[in-house]
């Protein structure tokens, strides 16, 4: 079901488990910032989730509450897992679902990262 993007901080969401090692994921980079994992339910050959370490609901939430160190250090955190993956001479695709309307069913920011194969024009 997707969330409210305006909700307050759910710390039981499945990716602040994931965070605290409460629940095991396929991580493949991790830094002061960011934590990166396989998604459980890939929708390419690759599908990266990147989130930041951080408690934010949303790419809106985080926008307007990160410090600009926060920002800066998941910025590079989703360039680098793309990066290392082999993803920017193909190309690749990143993605922030936001609430309802943009179908974010994890209340906690993730970017998804798509790669390995051809993209259409749009997704939606
Ligand atoms: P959203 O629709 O919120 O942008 O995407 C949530 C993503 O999280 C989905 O692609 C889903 O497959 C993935 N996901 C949900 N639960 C888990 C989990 O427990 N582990 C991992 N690795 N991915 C998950």
């Amino acid at each position: 079901m997707p969330i409210d993007a305006t909700q307050p901080y759910d710390d039981d969401n499945v990716f602040a488990r994931i965070l605290r090692g409460e629940l095991p994921s396929r991580k493949v980079y991790e830094d002061e910032w960011a934590l990166a994992f396989h998604d459980i339910n890939p929708q390419a050959p690759i599908h990266l989730l990147v989130i930041p370490k951080g408690r934010y609901v949303s790419w809106d939430d985080f926008a307007a509450k990160a410090s600009d160190a926060e920002i800066a250090g998941f910025v590079r955190a989703v360039g680098h897992v793309a990066r290392e993956a082999g993803l920017p001479a193909p190309g690749y695709r990143l993605l922030a679902n936001v609430g309802g309307h943009g179908h974010q069913e994890v209340p906690h920011l993730h970017v998804h990262v798509f790669g390995g194969r051809q993209f259409h024009a749009m997704l939606v």
